[in-house]
Parts: C-alpha cells; sequence; structure tokens
C-alpha cells in the first residue's frame, strides 16, 4: 500500500500524532480482537496534500475494500475536542447498488440508504442547499429520481457513479473544510495549535439494515455528567451511525428499563458482548470511552469508540475512579484533570443545556452562578435579604461602604473595574459569583432600572442571573448545577497534596472565610484584612468616631472601644484555624474609605457625632486625597497615627493569650502593608514588641509571633535585603506591586484594557496574569535581596494572582514557601502545584532519558 495509506492492523505503525487519535483507536480496538471493519487510515500530510489539491493514489485507496465498496469517512484529528467534519456514510451507492442491494435488503432501505447518501454529498461536497435536499417521508423510486434531478439541474452535473470518484470529493471537501477560518478559530480556541492536522479514516460500511437483526448504536459505560459508572445509550433497528441518539421513534434502551424494551432483553448475547467491550476498553485504552456499534443480521461491528464527553465533575470522578482501579497511576489522574473545572465544581453552574437569554456580557470576576432579584443599593440587597429574597446587588462600581450588601446579596454586577477591583476581590473572597466591568449596561437610577445594550430595561426586582464563570448576565433564572463536593474531588486533592511542593494558604478575612479555607484544607491564612473587620455590623460608626478625634487620647479611647470587638475577631478566626499559621495584616486602607460620600450620609454622620453638617463636611474634605491608594494609607498610616496599630496589635495578642490559654495551638504572623523602607518597619516592629511585652506580662502568656513585611511598592522589592533583617518573612502583595510597577491604576486600567491588550501592547491584563516579565523581576530581585538580608526568610506571595498557573510556577522557580489566595481557588493552586511539579519531574525524566 502507498505509503501515504495505512491499512489498520494490529502491527501497521501508526500514532496519533501522525494518524490522529481516531485511527490510533481503531487501531487499539483492532488489536484487542474487537470486529473492526476494513479501515485505512489517511495522516496529516496526506489530507494537506488533498487540500492543495493533491491526491493520494485512489486506486490503492479503495482496493481494500473490494470491488462493490461502500465506505464511511470520518476525521481524525490529534484531540477529538479540536472538533472537524462530520462523518459521511454510504460513499459508493449508485444506481448499480442500488439495483443490487433491492435484492439483499429490500427496495425501501436500498433506496433509503442511496437518498442519505445523496442529501449529505449534495450538502457536504457539492455545498448545495440544505433546504432543497429533505429526506422524503416515503423512500421510494420517485423521491429518488426528484433529489438525483435536483441535484443534476444545481450543479449542471449528473450525480457521480464512479465510487473513486465519489470518495475523492468527500476527500477533497473534508481536508478543505478543516481549512477553513471557522473551523481554524473554533478550534484554535479550544487549544489547538495554528498547524493542527487532520487525518482521515475511511471504513467499510456495517449496514444496519437488512434481513435479520440489523440496527446501530451508541453504547457507554459511564454518566458524562456525575461521572458513575453506568450503560447508558440506545440501539434503533434498521439504522445507521448515531441516528439511534436522535428523536426518533423505534429507538430502544440498552438495559433492561421499566419505561420500555431493551437491549438486554431483546439481543442479550449481544448486549453481554457489548458490556464485556467496555470493560476491555477501559481497561486496555485507559479511558470511559463511547462506542459505536452496529448490527448485521446478528453479528456485530465495532466502528468507532471517543472518549466520552463530560463535565468537570465527571472528569475528576472518572480520573479518581480509573486510578483507584489500577488503571491509570495517580499522578496520570492528577494530569487529567483541569484546574479551572474544580473551581466550576465549587460553586452552582448554569446547568450547559440551559437555553440562556443574555442581557449583557462582563468580565467573569468571580466563578459560579446565582440568580435574585435586581437591587440597585447595599441597603436593599440588606433589605431583600432580611425578607429571606434572594437578591443581585447592580452597582457601577462597589466600595467598602457596599460590603454588607455584597454579603447579603446572591451576585454582583458592576458597570465598571476590572479582576482586581473591591467588586471582583470581595467576591472571590466571599465565593458571591461576580461580573465586573459590564460597560455596556446602563443604570438609569431615578426610574430604578438598568438598561442592556439592545435596549431592554430590567427594573429593580426583575429576577437575573450572574454568571461569574462566564462573564455572562441571564434573564430570569435558568436550570442549575449545584455545588458538589464529593468524596472523589477530595481524593483527588489529597493525592495532589502528597506531590506539591509549595504551601497553599487562602486569604480570609473573616470566620466565615478561615472557616471555607479550612474546609478547602487550606494550609493557614496568608492574608487577613483586617480592615474589613470594621465594615462589619456597628463598627463603622466607633470607626467614623475614631476618625473624627481630636488628639491622640482620644482616639486611643475610641480605639478601647473597637479593641474588645477585635479581640474577639482574631479569637474567633484562631480558634477555626487551630494548628495552623495564620498572618494577619495590620491595617491598610486610608480613612476616607469608611466615611460617607453622599449628603444623606454625612447628614447622618453629622448626628451620629452631634457636630454640625459643616464641621463633618470640613473634616471629610481635609482627609480626601487627589491619589489615595498612593497617599496616607498602609504603613503610613501606621506611623502617623500609631494607636490604630497598637491597638491591633493588642487585640491579637490578647486573642492569642485567650485562645492558648484554652488550648488552642496557633501560629500568629503581623505583616506590615505598604513598606517602602526599612525605618518604618523598626519603628512598626518597636511599638508591636512593646505592646507584645505588656501583654506578655499582663497574661503572664510566651505569645510567639513573627513579624514581616508586605512587598508590594517597588522600592521594598529593590531594598528588600535590609527591610529583610527586620521581617521574617516577605509577602508579595501582587496587586499594589503590579499597580505601582506599570503605574497603572488597579481600579481605572479597566477602560482601557481590552484595546491595550486588543493591540498587543500587553499581552494579558497584568492585573490578570502575573506580568513575569516586568512585576516578576522585582519579585525575583526581592527575593533574592530578601535571602542576602535574612537567608530563611520566608517568601510568599499573596495578590490575586497568587492561585494562577504562572505566578504558581514562577514561585516553585524561585523557592518561594506558599502562595496565599481567595479560598475557593485554594483546591485550584492545589492541583496546579501538584501538576506544575509532576511537569517537572516529566521534563527532568526527558532531560536525562536523551
Ligand atoms: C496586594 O496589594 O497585592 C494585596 C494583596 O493587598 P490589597 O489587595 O489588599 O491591596
Ligand atoms: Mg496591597
Amino acid at each position: 500500500m502507498n505509503t501515504q495509506l495505512t491499512l489498520i492492523t494490529p502491527t501497521a505503525p501508526m500514532s496519533a500524532a501522525v494518524h490522529g487519535e481516531r485511527a490510533k483507536c481503531l487501531q487499539r480496538l483492532i488489536r484487542l480482537d474487537m470486529p473492526v471493519p476494513v479501515t485505512v487510515a489517511l495522516p496529516f500530510d496526506a489530507v494537506r496534500d488533498i487540500a492543495q489539491g493533491r491526491m493520494p493514489d485512489m486506486a490503492a485507496l479503495i482496493a481494500p475494500f473490494g470491488d462493490r465498496p461502500l465506505l464511511s469517512v470520518r476525521p481524525s484529528s490529534l484531540d477529538p475536542d479540536w472538533g472537524g467534519p462530520g462523518a459521511i456514510l454510504n460513499i459508493g451507492m449508485n444506481a448499480r447498488r442500488l439495483a443490487q442491494m433491492k435484492e439483499t435488503v429490500g427496495a425501501r432501505a436500498a433506496t433509503a440508504l442511496y437518498l442519505r447518501f445523496v442529501q449529505s454529498y449534495a450538502i457536504h461536497v457539492a455545498r448545495l442547499d440544505p433546504d432543497a435536499f429533505d429526506l422524503p417521508d416515503v423512500a421510494d423510486e420517485a423521491s429518488l429520481h426528484t433529489m438525483l434531478d435536483i441535484y443534476e439541474t444545481e450543479t449542471d452535473e449528473p450525480f457521480p457513479q464512479d465510487p473513486a470518484v465519489q470518495l475523492a470529493e468527500v476527500l477533497r471537501s473534508m481536508a478543505r473544510a478543516w481549512e477553513g477560518t471557522t473551523a481554524r478559530l473554533l478550534r484554535q480556541a479550544k487549544g489547538a495549535p495554528a498547524d493542527a492536522g487532520l487525518g482521515l479514516v475511511v471504513q467499510a460500511m456495517a449496514l444496519g439494515v437488512g434481513p435479520g437483526e440489523c440496527g446501530s448504536g451508541v453504547i457507554q459505560y459511564v454518566d458524562e455528567t456525575t461521572g458513575l459508572r453506568q450503560i447508558k445509550g440506545r440501539y434503533l433497528g434498521q439504522s445507521q451511525g448515531r441516528e439511534a441518539l436522535g428523536d426518533v421513534e423505534g429507538a430502544i434502551y440498552l438495559t433492561r428499563d421499566d419505561r420500555g424494551p431493551s437491549l438486554e432483553e431483546h439481543c442479550p448475547a449481544t448486549f453481554a458482548q457489548l458490556v464485556a467491550y467496555g470493560d476491555l476498553c477501559r481497561r486496555n485504552l485507559r479511558e470511559e470511552m463511547q462506542v459505536e456499534f452496529t448490527i448485521e443480521d446478528g453479528h456485530m461491528h465495532i466502528l468507532d469508540a471517543v472518549r466520552v464527553q463530560r463535565n468537570s465533575r465527571a472528569s475528576v470522578r472518572i480520573a479518581v475512579a480509573l486510578a483507584e482501579d489500577g488503571i491509570i497511576p495517580r499522578e496520570e489522574a492528577l494530569m487529567r484533570v483541569e484546574p479551572a473545572a474544580l473551581s466550576e465544581l465549587l460553586h452552582r453552574q448554569v446547568d450547559p443545556r440551559a437555553k440562556r437569554d443574555l442581557i449583557v456580557r462582563g468580565i467573569a470576576a468571580s466563578p459560579g452562578a446565582a440568580a435574585g432579584r435586581i437591587v440597585l443599593t447595599a441597603a436593599d440587597a440588606q433589605a431583600s435579604a432580611a425578607r429571606g429574597e434572594p437578591c443581585v446587588l447592580v452597582r457601577r462600581e462597589t466600595t467598602p461602604e457596599d460590603i454588607r450588601g455584597m454579603h447579603a446579596a446572591q451576585a454582583v454586577l458592576t458597570m465598571r473595574g476590572g479582576v482586581t477591583s473591591h467588586a471582583a476581590v470581595i467576591g472571590r473572597g466571599l465565593g458571591v459569583p461576580c461580573v465586573v466591568g459590564a460597560s455596556e449596561l446602563s443604570i438609569d437610577r431615578k426610574n430604578g432600572k438598568i438598561i442592556a445594550p439592545d435596549g431592554r430595561r430590567f427594573a429593580a426586582g426583575d429576577v437575573i442571573t450572574v454568571d461569574g464563570t462566564t462573564g455572562q448576565v441571564i434573564v430570569g433564572e435558568p436550570p442549575m448545577l449545584e455545588a458538589a463536593l464529593d468524596d472523589a474531588f477530595k481524593t483527588l486533592l489529597h493525592w495532589a497534596d502528597d506531590v506539591r511542593d509549595i504551601g497553599v494558604r487562602a486569604n480570609a478575612d473573616t470566620p466565615a472565610d478561615a472557616q471555607t479555607a479550612r474546609n478547602f484544607e487550606a494550609e493557614g491564612i496568608g492574608l487577613c484584612r483586617t480592615e474589613h473587620m470594621f465594615f462589619e455590623g456597628d463598627r463603622l460608626g466607633v470607626m467614623r468616631e475614631m476618625i473624627f478625634a481630636e488628639s491622640s487620647d482620644d482616639r486611643r479611647a475610641v480605639l478601647d472601644r473597637l479593641l474588645p470587638m477585635q479581640r474577639a475577631d482574631f479569637q474567633a478566626l484562631f480558634g477555626i484555624m487551630a494548628g495552623k499559621s495564620v498572618c494577619v495584616r495590620l491595617f491598610d486602607p486610608p480613612l476616607h474609605e469608611f466615611l460617607p460620600s453622599d449628603k444623606q450620609g454625612l447628614r447622618d454622620l453629622a448626628e451620629q457625632l452631634a457636630l454640625p453638617l459643616a464641621d463633618v463636611t470640613d473634616r471629610v474634605d481635609a482627609l480626601s486625597e487627589y491619589n489615595p491608594m498612593l497617599g496616607m494609607r498602609g504603613v503610613r498610616l501606621g506611623i502617623a497615627i500609631p494607636e490604630i496599630y497598637d491597638m491591633q496589635a493588642q487585640a491579637i495578642f490578647e486573642a492569642m493569650a485567650a485562645v492558648g490559654k484554652a488550648g488552642t495551638d496557633i501560629s500568629v504572623e503581623i505583616m506590615i502593608p505598604l513598606v517602602s523602607a526599612m525605618r518604618e518597619v523598626e519603628l512598626v516592629k518597636g511599638r508591636v514588641d512593646a505592646v507584645a511585652n505588656a501583654v506578655r506580662a499582663k497574661t503572664k502568656s510566651t505569645l510567639d509571633y513573627h513579624l514581616g513585611v508586605m512587598v508590594e511598592t517597588p522600592r521594598a522589592a529593590l531594598r528588600a535585603q535590609d527591610i529583610a533583617e527586620h521581617a521574617e518573612f516577605l509577602s508579595f502583595g501582587t496587586n499594589d506591586l503590579t499597580q505601582m510597577t506599570y503605574g497603572l491604576s488597579r481600579d481605572d486600567a479597566g477602560r482601557f484594557m481590552s484595546a491595550y491588550v486588543q493591540q498587543g501592547v500587553y499581552a494579558e491584563d497584568p492585573f490578570h496574569t502575573l506580568d513575569i516579565e516586568g512585576v516578576g523581576e522585582l519579585i525575583a530581585i526581592g527575593a533574592e535581596r530578601g535571602r542576602l538580608g535574612r537567608p530563611d526568610v520566608v517568601l510568599s506571595i499573596c495578590g490575586e494572582h497568587a492561585g494562577s498557573r504562572v505566578a504558581i510556577e514562577f514561585c516553585r522557580a524561585h523557592g518561594f514557601d506558599y502562595v496565599s489566595c481567595s479560598p475557593f481557588r485554594v483546591p485550584v493552586a492545589r492541583l496546579t502545584a501538584a501538576q506544575s511539579a509532576l511537569q517537572d519531574r516529566q521534563d527532568d525524566e526527558n532531560w536525562s532519558g536523551l
């Protein structure tokens, strides 16, 4: 046989990289002695030639199929998920074959086959209008003539009768379809390389129609949504291909079923054979396969087997079950699950089969889907929650004042902001589905409505669904799939923990977050943003009083009222995280974030403080800054108004003493934000140590703790050596570090980011994908210099990038101790870290094997 054509036999030289996955799989089935009809494979190169008009030796191709060939052609790319042209069956049908088959399978069945072939040839090969080639209700001579006449009228040629010509045209049309722009873009979106090839397999038809038991069906041995072992599929007598799966009358179940007849009852021996083939496939192909079969006069043929398409939940369970049954190693199970799939599992999802009436699309900022009534203010969200009515909080953008509303809402939608905007960060932290930057949506505040890009208006109270996994906002409430933290999921992650070599902690601010972190088996808290605690309950009022205090003593007096609340927060957090490490970051945001911005809020505040409105307004104005993110925040506040950090340190140490007395073991780390100079660390450390000594004396506790620095200004990275002399750990805050390295506002960059990415100025949004070249270089410099200052300095990153593959690979490469990400990303990070370690091992083995 011509070198470009391979008759598939058990020993023929074949590989998926040359002939595609389907061809390779058919060879495996043949090796397993399954009754596969004669099949010839065309490699990628041959199909590329065909697309260019260089046909293979057609006589050689058709020879193995005898002198009256009846054939099918199917696509065979490297990855079946990349798509490809649909199968074409019954190539070789012509007038002579029809006459002969009328004798063997009967006039009706033979005519129906010919009609179907003319139809698919006309539509897919000659590319004629499908509407002109509807199949008739009755497959008779007259309708066949009509269809052949239409073909001839449309093409000015009679329907080709030579099987070799028919086959050549089918091959040419499939080869060209693969090269088309749409097909190329679709497969590239699924990860195919630009030069991905297509192979083709030409197979003798097993008829499925005729005398005796004839028919076709499809069987799989697993449920594609749960991943549980279960026989599924249909069989249809007198049919071909995948017809049984369509909405057709007469298709029967495979296993015994109360709802109707089954193949198990109808043809028990055939059914038993199919079940045995399923086990063979699973053991030898090391995968859950869907098998296409045909019965021809009682004899079974296996035509094809493809990997069962599956959702995320099923992919986890299938990988774990294959490893538990000893079919694949655990390492392979770990590599088979897409980490992003896990994050889908942790949240409810819109059922992929559901119809979606799209309102608008924004940035997918926090995964999962939730439905609720539209509310336009945080207060309405709380009121809605109090009534027990699920709601979706829709805001232009959220501010810290909205936090309680976000807590109360099922989902959040904003028009502005990117993946590190307030709404996005808080949404991920709370596990609340969130879409941000839906800039095509507008709010008609006066009439309490939101307006979709197509002009549709939705009023407060209307139900919408926010799909934070895809970034879509949908009308009403489509059917959902529930989150599933099943055993398979846990097992897979424990295997990941055995393999990975970098720690995974969670960013958690509240006891609820900490509980989520614990549930997802984070190794500790890597970032507790304490300021969020001050927005809770009646603390905001006290906080505002503190801001308005005239003197240090007054401030201290107000802070004394916050102290027990902070202590209780830490006590709860430490209790939940017993046995683990908790890294508490001292107060970070500018104070004005705690002050009202609207008139009514200012009036309420004046009333609360018993001050004239003008005084309050003056004070608020005085605190306002042109550029607050670069202003009085972080350690700068800690130095200018040290009472806040003093109070926080006291609360932390007293909570440690209290839980310690109750027998809870906890390792506490205190982190200073926004450091840019070593002296800042010295000053804060001096005060924190003094507070610790005072609490030690008062409580008679030892109170061991670690003090470290958040490296989030470029200067801190550059000066890491002398900073590390005063800091036991350095945690890189990549949100601010990205903002300051680029000089790019994390809250405003969304406005031009898509133009920048589209025009290739930035390869990706650097707030979304860690910029290895620039920000990464600063982190690498910081890590290296930090180690010079303190060889055993503990290194980590805690910005929003931390759970991503890019960041995890970077941190592993630079010997970091851990990454800390949103609690809901912890499982994803655990699996990603394991896959990264396994990939390195694999690369090392390949290298040493060279
Ligand atoms: C950071 O800047 O990376 C960080 C984690 O802190 P925040 O997002 O609170 O500024
Ligand atoms: Mg920061």
